[in-house]
């Protein structure tokens, strides 16, 4: 929506997540729509966000030949969706990488402060690895930057942290970057601004009530 001036900030513009994004926002779709488009365009920004896995190559037998055939290496990214409304894109990047771990963060937005509280933290065991936080709306930037603080604090460093959201506000990304701006997020859009409450514009309205039927 709007140019893109954060270097860390990947807006993909493929037609599908393009053309999706669209009935996701419209105010018409109703829940089970709703669920089923977040989870499609999140398997399709997965896609962009596994892109650069590392690989190495193990011998396999094709009915025809032996070859050298590329697998992904090491250790599987670990999915940390931002509850509640993470859960609904989580489910798409779980079904691209099936046996991946899932931790989750329980965090909620003070109606006041608008600064997050949190509730519930359980992530994987093995902290040595990718991990991919998952929240739709990167709105004030206050609860990214927490769940990666949450993140650091349980010993992750930024360099294995990549952050996935359905739309990004310019002050979110701003508040984001202050402490975070090495952290790789991806999005299907950058909005114009935030309202007086605190909701993206154009947006989509409340996710989470949204993809929950609470609304
Ligand atoms: N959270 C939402 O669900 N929507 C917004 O627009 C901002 C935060």
């Amino acid at each position: 929506m709007s140019d893109n001036p954060f270097p860390n900030l990947h807006v993909v513009d493929h037609p599908l997540v393009q053309h999706k994004l669209s009935h996701l926002r419209d105010r018409t779709t109703w829940t089970p729509l709703f669920r089923d488009l977040l989870r499609e365009i999140a398997l399709l920004i997965g896609y962009e966000i596994t892109r650069g896995l590392p690989m190495d190559s193990r011998t396999i037998e094709t009915p025809l030949t032996e070859m050298e055939a590329p697998f992904l290496r090491g250790r599987k990214p670990a999915i940390v969706p931002i509850l509640r409304a993470g859960l609904g894109m989580a489910e798409g990047l779980a079904e691209l990488l099936p046996t991946a771990p899932l931790g989750h963060i329980g965090l909620y937005r003070d109606p006041n402060t608008h600064r997050p509280v949190e509730y519930y933290v359980r992530l994987p065991a093995d902290t040595n690895r990718l991990f991919i936080l998952v929240d739709p709306m990167l709105a004030t930037g206050y609860s990214a930057s927490y769940a990666v603080d949450l993140l650091n604090r349980n010993g992750i460093d930024d360099s294995n942290v990549r952050f996935m959201a359905m739309v990004a506000a310019p002050e979110g990304m701003r508040a984001f970057n202050e402490k975070h701006a090495s952290v790789e997020v991806w999005a299907a859009s950058l909005d114009e601004c935030l309202n007086e409450k605190a909701y993206i514009v154009p947006g989509l309205g409340d996710a989470g009530d949204r993809l929950f039927g609470t609304d």
